[in-house]
């Protein structure tokens, strides 16, 4: 976010999250219910107790955890695709020809690709058809920051590379694919074999449908470009926020679906922009009462179209006289108020720090976003009271979060509010919709949506579709 009126848009848009809530026709059945058809489930996942060892070689491969965990993702991952490129493509799998663990902070070793020494990553290298991870600095780090699915997210997605390297015309890869495209497409083949997994088909690991896909998920927003970079720039790889639009696709749709990505039917929904000139590589403003105030003036106009009062933000603590209590935020329905701890707030919506957070060092806070759209999910429910519809079951949380993204979007066409979306504020909300805490997707009483899945999903749709399927979709 950031403030300030420095462009204005004459595009006459107040009142663009018009509000139908009271009307319940329209329902694709009950989408808290299941994740893209699959029971919601609850385990511990990660890597099985009694998975096999992986029959690969690895050069300057090790014995360390870092190293078991990447050689079971790469065989697990190529297992998938030797069944899965025959049946869907007609294309043999032929695995990887060369795997290399290397220490970024070791001695170089030579690859196909350039010097590894210094260099924090895991990648795909065309030049010799190889994957290489730094166990050294970066698989560490994931692991302890975001688990052990981080590094199976991560090298999944490296081994879509391989996949597409296999499938050339037939995915549509030429030298001259955009790197968006390549990227969009490893991210949605890295969701195909996540559902493979969750279905029970793989010896090396289980995931749930909740925590375990919200860890891949999350883990999305690891790998995620720095804010400011364009999708049409060279490199780029997508914000988290586009980048979990393509595993899901490939999660729910399949391998096909993924291979037919391209920038056409890409494009119009990338979120990737460039930081406006005035923002100066910053879209982060400071929370407090000022900037409450641009947000309570943001939600009035956004939400006007529904013709009901909307929420007073007080600084009163963030919980209600008579309840609910769900600091750092609340909506109150005895004064139709939205009670605020600013101190709490401020905290959570810091910058994040993404040099920090890749290093392992603190990440800082999750952005202003995340913070303004904590408050802006507490606010959406004082609408949705006042119109009539629920506020306290499965489908009030994501009918929350659908409101959100739905106002998140609205705010860059709201001329006159001194609010609007700047490059990153997406990642923001991602990062903060996936906290085992966040309040986006919460109902009036703070109860979430277990599945992150859904939680995203839902916030998506607001916001590329605009408020009206909030109602019908989340009845
Ligand atoms: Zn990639």
């Amino acid at each position: 976010m950031r403030s300030g009126v420095r462009r204005l848009v004459t595009v006459a848009m107040i009142g663009v999250v018009a509000l139908g809530l009271s009307a319940c026709g329209g329902s694709e059945g009950s989408p808290s219910g299941t994740v893209a058809g699959l029971p919601i489930t609850h385990f511990q996942s990660g890597m099985k107790p009694n998975a096999p060892t992986p029959d690969l070689q690895v050069r300057n491969g090790s014995d360390d955890a870092a190293d078991k965990l990447a050689t079971a993702t790469i065989a697990d991952v190529e297992s998938y695709w030797t069944t899965e490129l025959p049946d869907v493509f007609g294309v043999k799998f032929e695995p990887v020809k060369s795997l290399l663990s290397y220490e970024s902070n070791g001695p170089n070793q030579e690859s196909g690709c350039g010097n590894t020494k210094k260099n924090i990553n895991a990648f795909y290298c065309g030049q010799d058809d190889s994957i290489l991870w730094d166990r050294g600095v970066l698989l560490p780090n994931m692991i302890n920051q975001f688990g052990q699915l981080s590094v199976v997210t991560v090298l999944a997605h490296e081994v879509g590379h391989a996949v597409q390297y296999r499938l050339l015309d037939k995915a549509g890869i030429t030298r001259g694919t955009p790197t968006i495209v390549k990227e969009q497409q490893a991210d949605c083949f890295a969701g195909t074999y996540y559902r493979w997994v969750v279905e029970g088909h793989s010896k090396y690991f289980s995931v749930s449908t909740s925590d375990g896909l919200n860890a891949a998920l999350s883990s999305l927003f690891l790998v995620r470009d720095v804010a400011g970079v364009s999708a049409t720039d060279r490199g780029a790889h997508g914000t988290a926020f586009d980048r979990i639009f393509a595993f899901q696709l490939g999660f729910e749709k399949g391998p096909e679906q993924c291979a037919g990505l391209n920038l056409d039917n890409i494009g119009p929904r990338l979120t990737e922009r460039s930081f406006d000139s005035g923002d100066k590589n910053q879209g982060d403003i400071p929370i407090d009462a000022t900037a409450l105030g641009y947000l309570q003036d943001s939600l009035d106009k956004a939400f006007g179209g529904a013709g009901v009062a909307g929420p007073k933000i007080v600084a009163e603590g963030g919980t209600c006289a008579g309840g609910p209590a769900t600091a750092p935020a609340s909506y109150c329905p005895s004064d139709n108020t939205v009670s605020v701890d600013v101190t709490a707030l401020a905290d959570l919506g810091r910058p994040v720090d993404q040099d920090g957070e890749f290093a392992g060092q603190s990440r800082g806070g999750h952005g202003d976003f995340a913070s303004f759209a904590e408050v802006a999910s507490r606010y959406a429910l004082g609408i949705q009271k006042s119109v009539g519809a629920s506020t306290d079951n499965a489908n009030a949380g994501l009918r929350t979060a659908c409101l959100v993204g739905a106002w998140a979007a609205a705010t860059s066409k709201l001329g006159s509010t001194k609010l609007r979306l700047s490059s990153g504020d997406l990642d923001e909300a991602i990062s903060d919709l996936l906290r085992p805490d966040s309040l986006v997707a919460a109902d009036v009483n703070g109860k979430r949506v277990d599945a992150g899945f859904n939680r995203v999903e839902a916030m998506r749709t607001g916001y590329l579709q605009g408020s009206s399927p909030c109602s019908t979709r989340y009845p």
